[in-house]
């Protein structure tokens, strides 16, 4: 039996080389994408203005699937999350957090995550596989079905979720040019934002294909700290990521700036001496920088600054000249904030190793869920 493509996943180029190999015209992508993303219809039956013949084709050899949901919780200040079944039998979480006027949209792009930051909650779950870009576009889909009973849709995409996005490029490219399409959700270059713990080839290759707005999740000013709170960095190490990150910026043009994330933890790196280093550092750099204050979970071993830390912190960055927010923590009653996503993720890779463990030591494996 073969597996049906899911168009879900599919930009605009693609479709139109799927179309033009099934030896029709590429604009018959730009139809297609129409009919899902602009009327709501996922019957190829329904889609008359193709030929009968391709119609006939895509039912047989495509389909249009979105993840399942397996729960939706919503907050009382109006955040929503969603526990959505993707391959497999995985869980992943989406959030959407709607603040005046604007509807953020906040999607995952793996299972978990292999980069094991120290202070996120994702990272402490494993990782158990990339999502499709089919998957990545239908959480917007999903979102934008919900809010479409209030007249309302996504303005803003971050893939802040579950996962490193840059690990995966062949999924999150696709699934970003969807979300920029204007024959598809339309959304501005600016108000669809990658976010990466700073994985230096993704951002060269990202700068290859698209403009779509990045955010750096930096953390710490020097190498010593960054490389215990985001390991990633012994790898890219800051220098070789700032360079990176300016040649980014450059090829965004000069109206645009880059996000620098900082999760401020208390004691760690949320002092003056910290926050005088991280405007030296970003000195250069056409950046904004977003504070977040760290959102606590159980065993995490770190704490949220004190509010006049926070604010201190922030004073010396806007006295240094950098647009600096303090993100509010949202969501919090429905584990909806920023490091508290963990969908439900059973690590098969750690899970298998203790199978092993448990055959050598010949003792019974009890399945613990
Ligand atoms: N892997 C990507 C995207 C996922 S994390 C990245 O690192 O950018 C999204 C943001 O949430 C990152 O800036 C991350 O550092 C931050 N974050 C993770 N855990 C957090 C926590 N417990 N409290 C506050 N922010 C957290």
């Amino acid at each position: 039996m073969t597996t049906q493509r899911n168009l879900y996943g599919l930009d605009r180029g693609q479709l139109e080389l799927l179309f033009q190999e099934m030896g029709l015209q590429a604009f018959r992508g730009r139809q297609i994408m129409k009919w899902v993303y602009h009327q709501g219809i996922v019957d190829f039956a329904a889609m008359t203005d193709l030929p009968l013949k391709a119609r006939q084709w895509l039912e047989e050899h495509c389909c249009l699937e979105l993840p399942k949901i397996h729960e939706r919780f919503l907050s009382k200040d109006g955040t929503v999350k969603w526990l959505l079944h993707v391959a497999e039998g995985d869980l992943v979480e989406m959030v959407l957090i709607p603040d005046k006027g604007r509807n953020t949209l906040c999607v995952s792009s793996q299972v978990g995550c292999i980069l094991d930051c120290s202070f996120c909650s994702t990272g402490k779950q494993g990782f158990n596989g990339n999502l499709t870009s089919a998957e990545i576009v239908g959480q917007m889909a999903i979102a934008n079905a919900y809010l479409a009973e209030k007249s309302e849709t996504v303005t803003n995409v971050v893939l802040m979720g579950m996962g490193e996005p840059l690990l995966y490029f062949d999924a999150v490219l696709p699934a970003t040019n969807v979300m920029m399409d204007d024959h598809a959700f339309g959304l501005s270059k600016r108000r669809v934002t990658v976010s990466t713990a700073g994985v230096v080839p993704g951002i060269k290759k990202l700068q290859e294909h698209t403009d779509v707005s990045l955010a750096i999740s930096l953390h710490a000013p020097s190498d010593e700290l960054r490389n215990e709170l985001v390991p990633i960095n012994k790898k890219y190490p800051i220098a070789e990521l700032m360079e990176t990150c300016r040649d980014y910026v450059e090829h965004l043009g000069p109206a645009r700036k880059l996000v620098i994330e900082y999760t401020l933890m208390r004691g760690v790196n949320d002092q003056a001496n910290h926050a005088k280093a991280l405007a030296k550092l970003l000195q250069s750099l056409r950046c904004k920088v977003n504070l977040i204050p760290f959102n606590p979970f159980p065993g995490s071993g770190y704490e949220r600054p004190r509010d006049e830390d926070i604010y201190a912190f922030q004073t010396t960055l806007m006295q240094a000249g950098f647009i600096t927010m303090v993100r509010t923590t949202r969501g919090d009653d429905i584990n909806a904030a920023c490091g508290q996503l963990v969908g439900m993720v059973e690590d098969r890779t750690r899970r298998q190793s203790r199978y092993r463990e448990r055959l050598a030591q010949q003792i019974p494996a009890v399945e613990v869920i």
